[in-house]
């Protein structure tokens, strides 16, 4: 990359850098609060004061009580703890029901260690699910969990977390709510109905390796056995500037929340009506149902993805290609083959999402960048050594 251009990050999604207040947090803790919290001297006494204050903050964003609150390090392992702990409760029978588009941490989890016990839910065309459909299901009996993430980490899309709470709450079986995309860009209340939820602190402005699960109050989680820390939960010594500093990142997160998200969507949203009209057969993955205010899943001709995220890196605009945040960067995304999508069309996906300092002006530039690969692109089109996606 030319070092003098800017680079402008649209790939929020993946994961955002550490919020300049959070890192401060973070450094202050190491500094001060550097103490094992299990430890019975005053300085470690202070480091479990802070720790519980922290819950304590957690706990009100999400509506809960602060001990439904474990520290972990991420939603991978929130997502996998979930799915071991079911398999304690339930070790023999139950069905597990998921959401077409679920973070590959949910289903892979879910197909090793439950072969045979799962059903996927029904949706519409954008992979909202259908709560009718769900009851139905729900009423037959033998299901044990229903996993569905708050909003989709690859579209935006928005799921019903609210009625699904409900629903299972009504129907006596646990909802496991993903809201790994959601915390960091809309309002956290109310999401402590939930049984599970699972989140990554660098999701939301927060550092690498920390994260959280809220679980229901008569749990017994031992995700991890050892020293018996997080109330016996998790055990394994507390990372509380890692804790402390995502606190911080959460907080920041919400305040941009409860100011509004109106105006930033419609900047992403005039970005995809011009790209529309730019380029022919782009189709944008969720247009028209509700998503999160930052995200856009582009589906494009000309290239496949990776060329159209390796053209558009030299251009200064970093974007995402096929499964959001995963090391198989060059395989299409299990979400869209989930959908329904061609493996062909699939693979021509770029993924793209702004964060809180991404402006009006940075959208229109990306769009600009756009446009000039495909003009190149359309004046070199006698050149063999393209790859033209429409004709593989
Ligand atoms: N769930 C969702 C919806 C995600 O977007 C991600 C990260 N891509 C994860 C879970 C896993 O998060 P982490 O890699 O931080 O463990």
């Amino acid at each position: 990359m030319n070092a003098s251009v800017k680079q402008r990050y649209f790939d929020h999604n993946a994961t955002m850098p550490l919020a300049p207040e959070a890192q401060e947090v973070w450094m202050d803790a190491h500094r001060r609060a550097w103490y094992n919290p299990s430890a019975l001297y005053r300085g470690s006494l202070q480091v479990s004061v802070l720790l519980d204050e922290v819950r304590e903050r957690v706990a009100e964003y999400l509506q809960c009580v602060p001990g439904c609150i474990v520290f972990n390090s991420g939603a991978t392992e929130g997502n996998n703890t979930f799915f071991h702990y079911v398999q304690r409760v339930f070790p023999q029978e139950g069905i597990l029901l998921l959401s077409k588009g679920e973070h590959p941490s949910v289903y892979a989890s879910i197909q090793s260690l439950f072969p045979g016990r799962y059903e996927w839910l029904e949706h519409d065309v954008h992979g909202r699910v259908d709560l009718e459909a769900l009851e139905q299901r729900l009423k037959r009996g033998g299901c044990v969990s229903v996993s569905v993430l708050a909003a989709n980490n690859e579209s935006g899309l928005l799921q019903p977390w609210r009625e699904l709470a409900d629903l299972c709450k009504r129907y006596q079986v646990w909802y496991h709510c993903d809201a790994t995309q959601w915390l960091g860009k809309l309002p956290a209340r109310g999401l402590g109905a939930c049984d599970f939820v699972t989140v990554s602190a660098h999701k939301l402005g927060g550092p690498k390796g920390a994260g959280f699960i809220k679980i229901p109050q008569a749990c017994s989680l031992v995700s991890l056995l050892g020293g018996g820390q997080e109330m016996g939960h998790r055990s394994g010594t507390e990372n509380y500037p890692g804790i402390a500093s995502m606190v911080r990142a959460l907080e920041i997160a919400q305040d941009h929340a409860s100011k509004g998200t109106d105006a930033r969507a419609k900047w992403r949203d005039a970005f995809e009506g011009a790209l529309l009209k730019a380029i022919p057969k782009v189709e944008i993955v969720g247009r028209g149902a509700e998503r999160l205010w930052n995200t856009s899943l582009c589906l494009m001709p000309g290239y496949d993805g990776v060329q159209w995220a390796r053209k558009l890196d030299r251009a200064g605009f970093c974007v995402g290609v096929g499964s959001a945040c995963s090391s198989a960067k060059e395989t299409a995304s299990s979400m869209l083959l989930q959908l329904g999508y061609s493996e062909r069309v699939a693979k021509g996906a770029i993924r793209i999402s702004s964060g809180w300092s991404t402006q009006e002006g940075d959208w229109q530039a990306l769009l600009g960048a756009i446009q000039d690969i495909w003009v190149e692109r359309n004046a070199h089109s006698a050149d063999t050594s393209l790859v033209d996606i429409d004709t593989l």
